[in-house]
């Protein structure tokens, strides 16, 4: 089996392409990447508002490989767990994980530079401003427009698709035979706005959390960023009582004064901030296949966009990589059995995390402010102290784990059903911590 260099085309400089880039770098092949808007690093591109994403194990995994792990590290933030804010400011706090497991908040522009510096470093040749029009498997050609309107055409041994949820590589194949795509919008939105630095850039709530204010049918959410500021994201619905819609007529500040009235006093500028920022939707992507004629593959959230509320739509898209190396490298050199085996593998997974995501998205707006919940984590916590080793939390296995997402949701599921019988135990509010439950426990997981 062939074990040359390739001539490989990425579409789309962000955050996957940029990462899949310098993976494929690293290995020799002749790397070009293309990318519609302009070089992040150039100061012309939308780099000034502050965006966090979380970063986990799975992300950090990629980021190691390719040996850049030690530099994001310098640029993120450790978050421990959660911090819900009740409408009376009381707070309340709850582990991610274990002691010492954290997700990391990280700047999109800043994470997405480091990589662009890497991968160029690498040897990747890069062209900004470069829209694709069109790919075509069989030919193997990818068709551009340049910034001043010229079009052209490269043509490479794979071409790799990493330019987003509304990707035009995708599009390029909704008229092949048995190609099954799926789009979903959620009936809510999003729009970001921030608690600014205090004096010196201090933090004016403790960084080392993600802040939610959870409001049932809607939820803010809050991710440090180095300067002190917090990049807030409000997830609300587009339409009824309340919404972006109903509070645009009735006065954003005296909504956010009454739901979220801690957070509302750090927010000087909120009313500003909230008109020029963008209302933006919530989509899931699915599709398959990922591959076409064996030369053109689909990555990140061109293959699989999901909802955000798991944080882990750049780890997987991360992840994505990994795998795919992993095969590319047991393959020998024959990328159509590494394309096939990785799109195989890697379906069910990216299946798995989205629904994951939207369930997520429940427990974060509704379940998180709920008493029964939150003693629901508690009592796994505690089993979890007793059996380390058999009873990870779902939580767990998705954000701190590298075994398939898919394996995540069924344990997931498993552990749901005993976790409700468990609950339903009388008194278990008092029991849980006592030595009997230990007894209790071996009944139910017939130890
Ligand atoms: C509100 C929100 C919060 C999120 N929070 C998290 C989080 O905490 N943790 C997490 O892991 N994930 C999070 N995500 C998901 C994460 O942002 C995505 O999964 C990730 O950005 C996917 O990376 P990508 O490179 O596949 O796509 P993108 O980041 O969308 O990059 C695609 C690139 O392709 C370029 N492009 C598009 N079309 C073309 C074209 N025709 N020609 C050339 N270039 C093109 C785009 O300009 C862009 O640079 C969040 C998403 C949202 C919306």
């Amino acid at each position: 089996m062939s074990t040359e260099n390739k001539n490989v085309t990425i579409i789309g400089a962000g955050l996957v392409g940029s990462l899949w880039s310098l993976f494929l770098a690293q290995k020799g092949h002749n790397v070009k990447m293309f990318e519609k808007r302009a070089d992040l690093r150039s100061g012309r591109a939308e780099a000034g508002r502050s965006i966090n994403l979380a970063l986990s194990d799975r992300g950090w995994k990629a980021l190691e490989s390719v040996q850049i792990d030690k530099k994001v590290r310098e640029i993120a933030l450790p978050m421990k767990g959660r911090m819900m804010h009740d409408l009376d400011g009381t707070t309340t706090f709850q582990p991610y994980g274990m002691e010492g497991q954290a997700i990391w908040s990280v700047s999109r522009s800043q994470l997405n530079i480091e990589l662009l510096n890497a991968a160029e470093e690498a040897g990747v040749e890069m062209e900004f401003e470069v829209k694709c029009l069109n790919v075509d498997s069989e030919s193997g050609i990818c068709s551009f427009e340049d910034r001043e309107g010229k079009n052209f055409d490269v043509k490479s041994d794979f071409a790799f698709g990493t330019d987003g949820a509304y990707s035009a590589v995708r599009n390029s194949f909704y008229r092949k035979d048995r190609f099954n795509y799926q789009q979903m919008y959620l009936t809510h939105g999003y729009k970001e706005l921030e608690i600014p630095p205090g004096d010196g850039g201090s933090f004016l709530i403790e960084p080392e959390y993600l802040h939610i204010w959870p409001r049932h049918e809607y939820m803010l959410i809050a991710l440090p960023n180095f300067d002190g500021s917090f990049t807030c994201t409000l997830f609300f619905p587009f339409e009824g009582e309340p919404s972006f819609e109903s509070i645009e007529r009735t006065g954003v500040r005296d909504f956010f004064e009454k739901y979220f009235p801690d957070a509302t006093k750090l927010m000087p500028d909120l009313e500003e901030v909230y008109n020029s920022n963008p209302t933006s939707s919530l989509v899931t992507v699915r599709c398959f296949p990922w591959v076409f004629d064996d030369t053109v593959c689909l990555l990140g959230d061109a293959a699989h966009a999901i909802v955000p509320f798991y944080g882990q739509g750049m780890n997987c898209g991360f992840e994505d990589c990994s795998i795919l190396i992993k095969h590319l490298d047991e393959s020998g050199g024959d990328w159509k059995k590494a394309l096939q085996d990785f799109q195989l593998e890697r379906k069910r997974d990216a299946d798995a995390i989205s629904e994951l995501a939207l369930n997520n998205f429940i427990e974060m707006r509704d379940k998180v402010a709920d008493p029964v919940f939150l003693l629901q984590k508690k009592v796994e916590a505690r089993i979890q102290e007793i059996y380390p080793e058999k009873w990870v939390p779902l939580y767990s296995r998705v954000t701190f784990s590298h075994n398939p997402y898919s394996e995540a949701l069924e344990i997931g599921r498993e552990q749901q059903e005993l976790i409700d019988k468990i609950m339903s135990v009388r008194d278990i509010e008092n029991i849980y911590q006592k030595d009997d439950f230990k007894d209790l426990l071996k009944f139910y997981l017939q130890d």
